[in-house]
């Protein structure tokens, strides 16, 4: 296996910098147990990394050691409704492999550079379809990992269904995951529509969409008070042709969208020549959804899309908060009078749309953000800086006061107290359950110490 020490090493935005004693790159399951047997050459705590794409502090300490997973990669094996693969596999390239064998993912989310072993243990998000879920984790049944002592283990749904909640939400905390088992179907087309609305007329139609079988995602543009929403459904009836429907919106979630938000932000020095400029170019790029990205039968694995190695300046960066179906469109109004508030007490606006998801109820992991009920998120998105950090610090309050459920993996910035009140006694118990599978805090970083004590 290759190592490296006294490394430095930024999380695929930027937004965080390791400085890890060793970085391991595992090619084999005896290399994990040598990893995590050998306290003196790979000191702790020992933490898995995947594609480093979670927008929060997920991947160590400085001074332990970071294993980077990306060197074990194989499609081992399909059935005709699952898929296993080493635990570095990266969504996208297992599901262009699923594609030629006229299967998919029930979940397609946008990102496809990340790995299984992440999308097993960490929160995900995708809108769900009827009966289904949003987060991947929920589709994997079985694992196979090195244990924090360094023992091998497979944990299966089958045999094993409580502690295969406990892995869903594990977070790289109770061994590394070398191998994932999750559940596939048969490719079906997809179709996709647009709709332009007020905030009043989104409250207003959710309720048909839901009862008319519709996936809901949705961009949220808060100083108008607007939302695009993306309504997707299973369309047996005919083959999937059409891939460019979802190049098209691809290419602005990966490049056009924050770069061109970027030339508005330097070629404006007015806030209210820029507000007028966001105006517009969200106006063109509602329209431009609406009419462009329809389509009776699209492929579901082109919805995936592949971002750059490295972003520089043009990337995309989020946080995410989900709350209760009941209560959720007051929480949106709420939202948008923050965001405009905000914009006038600190001249700071976000400079991407928020999006969000419809999310099904799921108790497949137990620190899941859709536990007790259906919920419907708000996802602020921005190119980044410190400005925008900032106002995360400030959207983690506003969420938190509304009972929000944030994602550790996915919502950066978050403080105990915050995390306790979301999660209450599962929190416990999964602090609990980690400790008995890791008493010797061998892969318990600082960021998780905090959230769990
Ligand atoms: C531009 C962008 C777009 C995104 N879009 C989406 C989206 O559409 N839907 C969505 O759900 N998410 C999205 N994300 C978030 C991303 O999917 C998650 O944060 C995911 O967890 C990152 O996976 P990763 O492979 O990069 O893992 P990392 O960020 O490296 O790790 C995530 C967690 O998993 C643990 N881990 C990693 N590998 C293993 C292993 N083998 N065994 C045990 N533990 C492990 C790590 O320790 C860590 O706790 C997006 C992120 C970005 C930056």
């Amino acid at each position: 296996m290759d190592i490296k020490r006294d490394v430095t090493i930024k999380t695929w935005d930027g937004t965080w910098t390791y400085h890890p004693k060793v970085v391991a790159t595992p090619e084999s399951a005896e290399d994990l147990v040598e990893i995590l047997t050998d306290e003196v050459r790979f000191p702790a705590p020992v933490r898995p990394a995947g594609s480093m794409h979670s927008t929060a502090r997920v991947n160590g300490d400085d001074g332990g050691t970071m294993v980077d997973m990306k060197a074990m990669n194989r499609i081992l094996h399909f059935t005709d409704d699952t898929v296993t693969v080493e635990a570095g596999a990266t969504y996208i390239v297992v599901s262009n492999a699923l594609k030629e064998r006229g299967l998919q993912f029930h979940v397609n989310t946008e990102i496809g550079n990340v790995t299984l072993g992440a999308m097993a243990c960490a929160a995900t998000k995708d809108s769900s379809f009827p009966g289904g879920f949003g987060q991947i984790s929920s589709y994997v049944t079985a694992v196979r990992l090195v244990t924090p002592d360094g023992k091998l283990r497979e944990i299966t749904e089958r045999d094993n269904p409580k502690e295969m909640q406990l892995i869903r939400s594990s977070y790289g905390l109770m061994g590394i995951i070398y191998e994932v088992t999750i559940k596939v179907r048969p490719t079906t087309a997809l179709s996709v529509r647009h709709y332009s609305l007020s905030i009043d007329n989104f409250r207003r139609y959710y309720p048909i969409y839901k009862a008319r079988g519709f996936a809901v995602m949705y961009y949220i543009f808060p100083y108008v008070k607007r939302v695009l929403v993306e309504l997707r459904k299973d369309n047996p009836e005919v083959p999937p042709t059409s891939r460019r429907r979802w190049t098209y919106r691809n290419r602005f979630w990966r490049k056009y969208g924050p770069a061109l938000t970027l030339w508005i932000e330097r070629s404006t020095t007015n806030p209210r020549v820029r507000a007028l400029a966001d105006k517009l170019h969200f106006f063109l790029l509602r329209q431009a959804l609406v009419l462009v990205v329809r389509s009776d039968r699209t492929w579901p694995h082109a919805q995936i899309i592949n971002y750059p190695r490295e972003p520089g300046a043009n990337k995309y960066l989020f946080s995410m908060w989900a709350f209760r179906e009941a209560g959720f469109f007051d929480i949106l109004d709420e939202y948008c009078n923050f965001c405009i508030a905000y914009e006038k007490a600190t001249g700071y606006r976000c400079n991407l749309p928020s999006v969000g998801y419809a999310i099904a109820r799921d108790v497949e992991a137990l620190l899941s953000y859709s536990w007790e009920g259906a919920t419907l998120s708000i996802d602020p998105a921005s190119t980044g800086g410190p400005e925008w950090e900032q106002f995360l610090h400030h959207y983690n309050d506003f969420c938190n006061q509304r009972r929000g459920a944030p994602l550790l993996n996915q919502t950066p910035f978050l403080t105990r107290d915050q995390v306790r009140r979301a999660f209450s006694t599962r929190l416990q118990q999964f602090a609990a359950r980690r400790r008995e599978a890791d008493p010797k805090d061998r892969m318990l970083d600082s960021y998780f110490r905090e959230l769990l004590s």
